[in-house]
């Protein structure tokens, strides 16, 4: 029996409660499935831990996550840590430490879901962002001098190399390629950046000469925001900056009917490091402890994370039972205008997997 190995990093907030869940989904497939196990370690880094150590995990932490073929994340972020050094700290540390360049963010409006667009159909909003997640925006150059005079200077440094820029459009003209559509969306800021941005649309150009089958297109970010609300079936896969689609992403979350179902998957797509799977959800302090979360963002990470072991079936399985779930108004929770626990969605998805590992097993 196959036997894959897991990180769990809850961190903060509600990742402290949405994680748990998510291992137990992972449990219940498992038992399902009986072809494969996974094995769970859980590390409690994030605000306590930096409370303790002064860290948001240990000098060492990276190696420990090495030996993992996966790893689902919570989230950073603490009311009393200033938020550049709990996503410093962690989250970019993972990021940017196992080299997981490509950001994706699938969004769709699921069944059941009272999504905001009024104007269209569910099926009009079906998105992969893709994010470029080591450098740009957040490559962490600059610096800051005579801090609390009235010559106060701070600068902040978008690097865009050559091979950074092509390595995730390249990734995202794949990822295009293999969607029916065919069709990607290379998003900048290219008027007013005269220099990085400009670069990243002479390199969309060079890619697309190795994908003859993909139309794609250049937007400004600006004019991709109102499209993404007037012409959502006008998009489908999305390539943009680390910040750029950081935006976007919550945006395209909220279109979706909440940030509480979004997915993402912080991939190595060379496989030479572990990737990683979170919600993109934040702590939400606000309704922590509760038992309120949704779970959903997590249990969508989770078929992310199947995927890329390559458990296609397996899966599917979880997003179908994902789906019949969330078609259950009474399975929602608040953020969806629902009462229903963190528990009770749990609950509910874990016996839509089991039913359906007996279905398969009667129709065999
Ligand atoms: P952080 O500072 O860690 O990025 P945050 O708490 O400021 O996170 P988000 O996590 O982005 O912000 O969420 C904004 C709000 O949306 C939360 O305060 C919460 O009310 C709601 N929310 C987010 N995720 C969920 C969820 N999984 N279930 C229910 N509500 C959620």
């Amino acid at each position: 029996m196959k036997i894959y190995r897991v990180a769990t990093i809850p961190g903060d907030g509600i990742g402290k409660e949405v994680i748990p869940a998510g291992q137990q989904v992972l449990e219940a497939l498992a038992t399902s499935e009986n072809a494969f196990r996974f094995e769970f370690e859980n590390f409690d880094w994030g605000g306590d831990y930096y409370r303790e150590h002064g860290v948001m995990m240990p000098a060492n932490g990276l190696e420990a996550l090495l030996t993992k073929d996966a790893i689902l994340f919570g989230s950073a972020g603490d009311p009393h840590i200033p938020d550049h050094v709990t996503l410093w700290g962690l989250r970019l540390k993972i990021c940017q430490g196992l080299d997981q360049y490509a950001n994706v963010r699938p969004t769709r409006i699921l069944p059941g879901i009272d999504a905001p667009l009024k104007r269209c159909a569910a099926e009009d909003l079906n998105w992969v962002i893709v994010r470029e997640n080591t450098e740009g925006e957040y490559s962490g150059v600059g610096g800051r001098m005579h801090q609390g005079h009235p010559i106060e200077v701070a600068t902040d440094l978008s690097l865009m190399t050559r091979v950074g820029v092509e390595r995730i459009q390249r990734y995202a003209f794949r990822l295009a390629q293999s969607r029916p559509r065919k069709l990607l969306t290379v998003i900048t800021k290219s008027n007013a950046q005269r220099h990085a941005m400009v670069m990243w649309d002479e390199i969309a150009a060079e890619i697309a000469q190795e994908f003859p089958d993909v139309r794609w297109e250049k937007e400004l970010v600006d004019a991709a925001t109102a499209r993404m609300v007037n012409r959502p079936a006008s998009l489908d896969t999305i390539v943009a900056t680390n910040l750029h689609a950081d935006i976007l992403s919550d945006l395209a979350a909220a279109l979706a009917g909440s940030m509480g179902i979004a997915p993402t998957g912080n991939i190595n797509p060379e496989r030479m490091y572990p990737s990683m799977f979170e919600p993109i959800h934040g702590s939400a302090f606000d309704i922590m402890g509760k038992g309120i979360a949704n779970p959903v963002g997590t249990f969508w990470s989770v078929v992310m994370l199947l995927e890329h072991l390559g458990e296609m079936e397996a899966a599917a399985r979880v997003m179908q039972a994902i789906e019949d779930v969330t078609a259950n108004p009474a399975l929602h929770t608040a953020d969806l205008g629902g009462t229903a626990t963190t528990a009770m969605v749990t609950e509910a998805v874990c016996t839509q997997i089991a039913a359906s590992a007996k279905a398969q097993l009667t129709v065999a």
